[in-house]
């Protein structure tokens, strides 16, 4: 489907815009070809005006009545024609905030010829009505569903565009060299050439690097998005359960001294500077007997696959410098964080370090962190939340340029490269226009999937489906 050609034309729509419940006000929205002459049905603006006289952006306190019955007093906000949100016409009732009220304004406005909105369906028409780009209404999506400084600010970058004009604009320059390329096709017995191949070799340098380098942003996008997962590790009674609680000053994992108690995964999110972590506390890494503990342990290896950053505890009493330099090494990440933490230190008389500088010696080139910390006696936890702020800091940092935070679009984007190398190798290989032709066609497909210039009933009913009733 394409949007462009798609001549959208509405019935109207009513939902409660605003969350269910009892509150200070709740709004009702209704949109689509006859919201105006709807609520000029259902409200009494105390002007006496009908509000299809009215101009368009405006407010109007009046009343909302049922055959003369005022259910409430209340504020109407009229746009008219396609300036609003949905792109069409549009009238929010600002009510008081009661179950009953809101039950009985739709009820009003069913009774009057509207019907009840889909889930996302004032998005879906928004996008339909081209005020937004699929992937922007995508992110309105995720900025309702934000709830860190770090997500909210990706989504709103993305709601606010994103690359979406940068696609966009790829996109665009790619269809002109696809359509030259194919009108050497009607001239093939001339052989004429229209399309520049240096300069269309130059625009798949730029869109392979484009690409590229969204397609790389996905993996910061995505812990931004999502919260960075840390994976808490270390042998049974290492004191996992014990630094999990006191990261959260609560009890939340159960701790004993019975090695093995941790059998599965626990994981609790906490933000620190404005950023999410996912605090993953696993099972002890160790041989085992015991069958269920044993999946406890395979889930502690996946945990340290999926994790950004990897806080190792060990002791003095119960680990050994090569037991503890074996372990990072073999579990080792390129481009999750080692952070080795020296536990239960509230143990030790003397002060000295030289078991850590062993340590750090033998894992030069793995990681260069390591605190000595009391999870019992909440010592230097502190120190450990700064260190983890300052890294989101560093990863956030890196946020600031664009990133992609969908695992729709980072496949779109992955295909479309996939499909742009198939291009470039047909162009060393001097492969036939009509040949060169179905690939780049294959990444305008993909190009145009993110934006939503190409899309189907099927994509959209999927993602709009996860919106709620109302937005
Ligand atoms: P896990 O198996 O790694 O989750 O270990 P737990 O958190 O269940 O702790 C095992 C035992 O070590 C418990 O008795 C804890 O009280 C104790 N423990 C944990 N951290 C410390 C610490 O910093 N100092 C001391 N003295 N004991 C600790």
């Amino acid at each position: 489907m394409n949007k462009k050609n798609t001549i959208y034309t509405s019935d109207t729509i009513v939902a409660l815009a605003t969350a269910s419940g009892i509150g200070a006000i709740a709004v009702i929205r209704l949109s689509g070809v006859d919201a105006i002459e709807i609520s000029d049905r259902i409200f009494k603006s105390y002007s006496k005006k009908p509000l299809i006289n009215a101009p368009s952006h405006t407010v109007h306190l009046g009343t909302l009545e049922a055959k003369n019955q005022v259910i409430d007093e209340c504020l109407a906000t009229i746009f008219k024609g396609t300036k609003s949100y949905t792109g069409e016409p549009v009238v929010e009732f600002s009510c008081h905030g009661s179950n009953y009220i809101v039950e009985e304004v739709i009820k009003l406005c069913l009774a009057n010829g509207a019907r009840l909105a889909e889930a996302g369906e004032f998005t879906k028409r928004a996008f339909l009505n081209g005020k937004l780009a699929l992937n922007q209404a995508e992110a309105v999506a995720d900025l309702i569903a934000s709830d860190s400084k770090a997500s909210h600010q990706v989504a709103l970058q993305q709601m606010r565009g994103g690359f979406t004009s940068e696609i966009e604009a790829l996109r665009q320059e790619l269809l002109n060299f696809a359509s030259l390329i194919e009108l050497e096709l009607d001239f093939s017995e001339e052989d004429v050439e229209f399309a520049d191949r240096s300069q269309f070799k130059t625009l798949l340098k730029t869109i392979k690097t484009t690409l590229s380098s969204l397609i790389q942003s996905f993996s910061v996008g995505n812990v931004l998005k999502n919260g960075i997962p840390v994976a808490i590790v270390g042998k049974p009674n290492a004191g996992k359960s014990t630094l999990l609680n006191a990261l959260l000053n609560e009890e939340r994992a159960i701790v004993s001294d019975i090695a093995g108690t941790t059998r599965d995964t626990i994981e609790e999110t906490l933000h620190i500077g404005g950023i999410a972590f996912r605090f993953i506390d696993t099972a002890g890494i160790r041989d085992t007997q015991d069958q269920i503990e044993a999946i406890g342990v395979q889930k502690a290896k996946e945990k340290i696959e999926k994790a950004s950053v990897i806080l190792f505890l060990f002791d003095d009493k119960d680990n050994t410098v090569s037991e503890i330099t074996t372990f990072v090494k073999e579990n080792y990440r390129e481009g999750a964080k080692y952070v080795l933490l020296h536990n239960k230190t509230d143990l030790s008389s003397e002060e000295t370090t030289a078991f850590d500088d062993e340590i750090l010696q033998s894992l030069k080139g793995y990681t260069d962190t390591l605190l000595r910390i009391s999870a019992k006696e909440g010592q230097n936890i502190t120190e450990l939340k700064n260190f983890l702020a300052d890294y989101a800091q560093t990863l956030s940092q890196t946020g600031k340029a664009t990133v992609v935070t969908n695992i729709r679009h980072y496949e779109a984007l992955s295909n479309a490269l996939q499909a742009i190398e198939k291009v470039e190798e047909g162009m060393q290989m001097h492969l036939s226009g009509d040949l060169l032709a179905i690939d780049i066609r294959e990444t305008l497909y993909h190009l145009g999937s993110i934006t939503g210039e190409v899309s189907n009933e099927e994509v959209l009913g999927n993602i709009f489906s996860r919106f709620c009733i109302g937005k």
